[in-house]
């Protein structure tokens, strides 16, 4: 019987163990822990990979987008745009600066933020959109921000799935104002550990971020900027991703490489597989989500014969227990309700080997020939 984990970092840390091994003790030898030489290179570092101006690194995902709302002055009485179908992270951020997320459905093929839905959402207290390049497939940039650039709204990436994919050829996270990353382990940049980067061209927004991740400091102890918390990266981690970086080309190829694996073998089966990107749009394959209606069987199915899967995600963030005072209802978003029902995550990672994923696609099929 296959055992196939839905992730295996351990393979990873193997391939890197040596460098990874040097950063660490690096660090561990420099007796300088938080906010130093490993930060500020690995910025430095992950702002030219982008091509982008300023990078500043955070303790988390969600933080950054926390920081990047309040850098751009949103909070209490504002209104920020976003999809119901990526998990609670943004949402979370959004409610964290005082602000209402006010969600809009998404697109039945990119599962991303339809713009042709966007409008209809903006109200008078709107300030801001924040698409997510959900499952590391671009959303669509050009028409958003045509939308936001025409009713002066702040247009936010969240890239927290998309290092390294490409717009148009221009990074995710360097098209809209800002760009917010997460670097929890499992992400295609991943540390070892929690982490986060928020990128973007405007000066002044970038010393206002260094600032609200030390307590609103103008300088030391002297706190002036309103909203600043706790929320640093951590030189360790800074280092161990300096290492991981000069991979991430690499490892984004062979995500796509097992993309296209995965679309030879389910080739005619019953799942519906993830759309490719259109014309200038990209997919780094964060994760390889698959439809099926009889979802939660399949996946029951998969797990007996020794398969890890996972689903992003199973609750829409507007029928989330916690936001019901927002007031939505079930109905209010259709397709992401309907994604929530199907979408199933297959195993997907650079160190996934070919005959793994075709016993996959061999589960998936036999899965089928019993329920027919
Ligand atoms: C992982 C993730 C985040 C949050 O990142 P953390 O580092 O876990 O806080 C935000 N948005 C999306 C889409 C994510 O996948």
């Amino acid at each position: 019987m296959p055992d196939i984990p839905f992730g295996d970092l351990k393979r990873q840390t193997a391939s890197l163990r040596g460098e990874l091994d040097a950063a660490a003790a690096r660090v561990l030898d420099s007796g300088w822990y938080i906010l130093g030489h490993e930060v500020s290179a690995f910025e430095e570092e992950f702002a030219a990979y982008l091509g982008v101006s300023h990078a500043v690194g955070v303790a988390n995902g969600t933080e950054a987008i926390q920081l990047a709302l309040v850098a751009l002055g949103i909070g209490a009485g504002d209104e920020v745009i976003t999809v119901p179908n990526a998990g609670v992270p943004g949402v979370a951020a959004i409610l964290l600066t005082g602000a209402r997320p006010v969600f809009v459905d998404v697109d039945t093929a990119s599962y991303n933020l339809d713009p042709a839905r966007l409008e209809a959402a903006i109200t008078p207290r709107t300030r801001a959109v924040l698409p997510v390049h959900l499952y590391g497939r671009t959303a669509a940039l050009d028409p958003l921000l045509e939308i936001a650039r025409r009713h002066g709204l702040h247009l936010i990436e969240d890239c927290a799935q998309s290092h390294g994919a490409r717009y148009g050829g221009k990074a995710t996270g360097t098209l809209g104002e800002v760009g917010c990353f997460s670097f929890y382990p499992t992400k295609n940049l991943g540390a070892c550990g929690d982490g986060g980067m928020v990128v973007t061209q405007d000066a002044g927004l970038a010393q206002r971020l260094r600032q609200l991740r030390v307590y609103g400091w103008s300088r030391k102890y002297r706190s002036e900027l309103p909203g600043g918390t706790n929320s640093r990266l951590d030189e360790l981690q800074a280092a161990l991703l300096r290492a991981k970086l000069p991979h991430l080309d690499g490892w984004n190829r062979a995500r796509r490489e097992r993309a296209d694996w995965y679309r030879e073998v389910l080739a005619g089966s019953a799942v519906v597989l993830p759309a490719g990107p259109d014309a200038g749009e990209d997919h780094v394959y964060h994760l390889y989500v698959v439809c099926c209606e009889q979802r939660d069987a399949l996946q029951a199915y998969l797990r007996e014969q020794g398969i890890g899967t996972d689903v992003h995600f199973p609750l829409p963030a507007h029928l989330q227990p916690v936001y019901r005072s927002l007031g939505y209802l079930e109905g209010d978003f259709p397709v992401s309700e309907r994604l929530a029902r199907q979408v199933l995550s297959l195993p997907m990672y650079p160190e996934l080997l070919r005959a793994e994923l075709e016993a996959v696609a061999a589960a998936v099929g036999a899965f089928q020939e019993q329920g027919s």
